[in-house]
């Protein structure tokens, strides 16, 4: 029999309780277990101990939770409310969020093994301000006027108008990442325009989402409209990209599930937004300012254990500076205090699982048995947890994997930059476009090269700053579609035309 994990005693008394019973589904504002009767356990990656069992969704249960949000959607209570009232509701439900701060915060730390600073600053902070922004967007949802032409009836005259209606049932698949930020993310925007949800979270870390699942019910918003399902991706999610019910798919996670999710979906011409993997470079010029480029370009990797789609996990640095920028962010590396979300004195925190240890680990044995140069780190942590070593690696070249291959761990790799004219090329050297950074002093530099990035988010003297207002998505590989701003409301919405003979 698995241990326990040894945090359960270090959250509060209302996360202790959330995890003191098997979870269920949550469908149609109820608590169910799975038709199948079967569970699955959830684990603390600090020391592989078991947090709680929770319900495993199978295609009946996807059935039942896609009905109850079809009633929703197609003429129930929530599909008759004004924005106005939509708006109120995602207002409450983040108001709700914040006064749970402490409990989310500590359910997400343990089941995903993030700092709790982080959980409670970071990720529950995000949510609340997320789903504030999009509780706006719900009146402000507007369609245009048009006069058209229309030269072969000649007698006639026509106007035109479109409505942004809402999609529908939305089938919502998020990775473990960041779980209650990416249920957020999804919830958001589809409250807003008004559709219905079934929620998939990641096997890995089902407990934040069904929280908030929860307190979707508690802020009044009608039961039914968010169903929160936790399984498996090859049983409960694949029956949700197969079930005719729903009418789309909001996936994010690795690249090779999107494709499978994008091939799949065609059968019933789903509607599919996919937000995938990446292998975001970061450009250090010799100009940059070095008190910035170097802590930044450290957190830009090694921020969330480098468990972050857009991470900074390609480092071009310009050859003068190259020594100064790498030495300088393995050292930080070496800095770090590992230990487990609740421990105050940690700095980084253990991987999501040990498949994931297992997975990075093999990627830092391709890196060293191809040649590269670890001046940080270069191993995992044996024993208990799933830690690994934030690593630097250098002396790599293009054709290695640890330079094409999404690694999703502390794992950066650095090449110098000799011929400027050549910056630009090397950065989209990649079948990703999710994310990119430029460190430099130089504004013609700066702007000059973000033009040229093939990728949907570029940040200059910065990495991963990620805000509700701002649209985020993927060019090439890295997915379809873009999340936030006011971007998002497109991929939630379908555009009806309407023309009257006038
Ligand atoms: P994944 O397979 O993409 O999982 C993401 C979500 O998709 C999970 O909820 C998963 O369910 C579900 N899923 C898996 N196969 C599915 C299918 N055939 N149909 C429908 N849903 C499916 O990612 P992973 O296996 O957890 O991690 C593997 C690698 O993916 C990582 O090492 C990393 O490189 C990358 N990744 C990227 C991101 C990102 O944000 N870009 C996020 C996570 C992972 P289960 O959890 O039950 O399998
Ligand atoms: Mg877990």
């Amino acid at each position: 029999m698995t241990a326990q994990s040894a945090q359960i005693s270090k959250l509060g008394a209302a996360a202790r309780r959330f995890v003191s019973q098997t979870r269920n589904l949550l469908i149609n504002g109820e608590h169910v277990p799975a038709r199948s009767g079967k569970t699955f356990e959830t684990f603390d990656p600090a020391d592989n101990g078991v947090i709680c069992a929770v319900a495993e969704a199978g295609a009946e249960d996807i059935d039942l939770a896609v009905q109850a949000a079809r009633r929703q959607f197609d003429g129930g209570e929530w599909s008759k409310l004004r924005p106005s009232e939509r708006e109120r509701l995602i207002l409450r439900l983040a108001d709700l969020v914040e006064q749970h701060a402490d409990e989310l915060a500590e359910l997400e730390a343990i089941d995903n093994g993030k700092l709790l600073p982080y959980a409670r600053f970071g990720d529950v902070s995000m949510a609340v301000d997320f789903l504030r922004y999009m509780a706006g967007w719900a009146t402000k949802i507007e369609g245009r006027t048009i006069h058209p032409s229309v030269p072969y009836v000649q007698e006639a005259r026509f106007w035109s108008y479109t409505l942004k209606e809402p999609v529908g049932v939305v089938g919502q698949i998020i990775p473990w990442n960041f779980p209650l930020v990416m249920a957020a993310w999804k919830i958001g925007p589809a409250l807003a325009t008004g559709c219905t949800v079934v929620l998939k979270p990641a096997e890995q870390t089902p407990l934040t989402a069904l929280r908030l699942g929860e307190l979707c019910l508690e802020a009044g918003i009608p039961a039914g409209v968010v169903n929160v399902v936790p399984g498996f991706g090859h049983t409960a999610g694949v029956a949700m990209v197969e079930h005719p019910g729903i009418d789309k798919i909001a996936f994010t996670g690795s690249t090779e599930t999107g494709k499978a999710i994008g091939r799949a979906a065609v059968d019933t011409m789903k509607r599919v937004s996919l937000e995938l993997g990446g292998k975001s470079p970061m450009i250090v010029m010799a100009d940059a300012d070095m008190d910035v480029a170097i802590p930044g370009a450290a957190m830009g990797i090694f921020f969330n254990q480098g468990q972050v789609c857009t991470a900074g996990s390609r480092l071009y640095v310009q050859r003068s500076v190259f020594d100064k920028v790498t030495e300088g962010i393995a050292e930080i590396a070496k800095s770090f205090k590992l230990g487990p979300a609740f421990a105050e004195d940690a700095q980084l925190g253990p991987l999501v699982s040990k498949a994931q240890q297992e997975r990075v680990g093999s990627y830092i044995q391709s890196g060293l048995d191809q040649g590269a140069v670890a001046l940080s780190g270069g191993r995992v942590v044996e024993g208990q947890g799933c830690f690994v070593e934030p690593t630097v690696f250098v002396n790599a070249n293009r054709d290695m994997k640890i330079v094409q291959e999404e690694i999703f761990g502390p794992v950066i790799v650095a090449q110098p930059i000799d011929d400027l004219d050549d910056i630009a090329a090397v950065a989209n050297d990649t079948i990703y476009g999710l994310g990119a950074s430029i460190w430099t002093t130089n504004l013609n530099t700066a702007h000059g090269l973000a033009a040229k990035i093939r990728a949907g988010s570029v940040w200059i003297n910065s990495h991963n700053i990620v805000d509700p207002a701002v649209p985020f998505g993927g060019f090439k590989q890295s997915g379809y579609g873009r999340e936030m701003g006011q971007e998002v409301i497109d991929l939630y919405t379908e555009t009806k035309a309407v023309t009257m003979m006038v």
